[in-house]
């Protein structure tokens, strides 16, 4: 039996994949599926933002992980696969939430989690008894594993020394979609399986793909007491209440901390409490940045605009905030009501989602009416603050100021700084996505 695991791109990302690739990483939760397949099965894994999905590989069985955007993308590879009479089954958050759509392209779909019915799904497979649904029950903490490796090699990734410590987030926030897939309840892995997951790495930089990687503040100082004798650097994912506690903040540096990403989504107090962000208080955001980056880490903070409690003026006010604050990296995005979420449920009742075409659910398209301005207004807004805060003058200001205090990642910086303005300039015009022809509208979900 040969399996195929699919990473599909978006719709009409495929011709600037190879600019992108710096960005691209494994997609892990696929090559935890591989661990988990009998040795009798043969594997392969495809991210077609690398390469081109092969029709006729002779794969039996294709799985596909889908998010929003991808979601058109993979059904039409499940359709080419379905005609030369492979069977597909879908995975991921997309499909979980919205199965029956999933079910018109393909055969079946793992809703949640799947490590525990995966082995139920090849056995069925190979008895031709594939069934529609499989519900995957929240995986316990002590059986979060390792992806195979082997998988993502010579596949083209520069970055792969990625693993998971943790599973979901304790925080609530509106728009997203982790709490809906992975609970509330905040998991993590045995530290000694951790570390000895990095050891087998061995590679002096690793990236933690967590949601919220100090989203348990006991669990993450022993973490981080554990990495410090392995002298490694290491980039990952917080909220930003990392600030509130020096002792966590000192340790994470310590064990190797080089760079966090960090959600911030709005500098307005009505903002905050609008995604549900009300433990963060807009007055103290500035001051909590500054004290990680003295600290050493440097910060990419992400922002939202779209907001209800957003007007015309939040470009300039998050632009002047972002300056001030010094943050090596930023990155800019409209509010996206994600099936699911709290904030399509309301949008849908006051009537103003308008368009339900997934391709355009990437954060880079307004999909509903905002509150205070235009749709036009919203995408030039954010159209504007990605160029003004990615202009090469700004790039120089800002390595120049941050590498003077932290020499060694001067050079990085600048590189990251420049492959950002690359990626989304030369090979995304985001200007260029906001026309009307790509307003296609699709069936609203069932
Ligand atoms: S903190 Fe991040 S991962 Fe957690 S709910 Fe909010 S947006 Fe989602």
């Amino acid at each position: 039996m040969k399996l195929l695991l699919v990473v599909p791109a978006m719709e009409d990302e495929k011709e600037k994949r190879l600019k992108g690739k710096a960005f691209r990483m494994p997609q892990i939760s696929l090559g935890i599926l591989a661990s988990l397949t009998p040795e009798d099965v043969s594997v392969s894994y495809v991210d077609e933002n690398l390469e081109d999905v092969n029709y006729e590989c002779g794969a039996d069985l294709v799985g596909i992980t889908v998010m929003t955007a991808t979601a058109p993308r993979a059904y039409k590879i499940a359709e080419n696969f379905k005609k030369v009479g492979a069977k597909v089954i879908f995975g991921g958050i997309h499909p979980s939430i919205l199965p029956q759509e999933a079910l018109r392209y393909g055969d079946s779909v793992v809703i949640g989690e799947a490590e525990y019915v995966w082995r139920e799904v090849i056995e069925d497979f190979k008895r031709k008894k594939l069934k529609p649904i499989y519900y995957g029950k929240r995986v316990d903490s002590k059986d979060i594993g390792s992806p195979k490796r082997e998988i993502f090699k010579n596949k083209g990734y520069y970055f792969t020394s990625i693993l998971q410590a943790t599973r979901g987030c304790p925080y609530d926030c509106d728009f997203c979609s982790v709490s809906l897939f992975f609970g509330r309840s905040f998991r993590n892995r045995e530290i000694k399986d951790i570390i000895k997951e990095i050891e087998e790495l061995n590679h002096p930089l690793i990236g933690f793909l967590d949601d919220n990687l100090m989203g348990n503040k006991k669990f993450a100082k022993k973490l981080f007491y554990e990495l410090i004798p392995l002298k490694i650097r290491w980039l990952g994912q917080a909220s930003l209440t990392i600030a509130d506690d020096l002792e966590l903040l000192r340790l994470a540096k310590k064990s190797g901390c080089s760079g966090l990403f960090i959600g911030i989504e709005s500098i307005r107090e009505s903002g905050l409490k609008e995604v549900n962000k009300k433990y963060q208080k807009a007055k103290y955001l500035l001051e909590k940045i500054k004290r990680i980056q003295e600290e050493g880490i440097l910060i990419e903070g992400s922002f939202i605009f779209g907001l209800d409690s957003d007007t015309p003026d939040i470009f300039d006010e998050t632009l002047e905030f972002v300056f001030k604050s010094k943050m090596a990296l930023a990155s800019f995005s409209i509010l996206t009501p994600y099936p699911g979420t709290r904030l399509q449920k309301r949008l849908m009742e006051e009537n103003r989602i308008i368009s339900y075409d997934w391709r355009l659910y990437d954060c880079g398209h307004a999909v509903f009416k905002p509150k205070n301005m235009t749709i036009e207004r919203l995408q030039e807004g954010l159209d504007y603050c990605w160029h003004k805060f990615y202009s090469y003058k700004n790039i120089f200001k800002r390595v120049f100021s941050l590498g003077y205090r932290f020499p060694l990642l001067g050079i990085p910086l600048f590189i990251l700084n420049l492959s950002y303005k690359r990626m989304l300039f030369e090979t995304t015009n985001i200007s260029s996505w906001f026309s009307q022809k790509n307003y296609g509208f699709l069936p609203e979900p069932t």
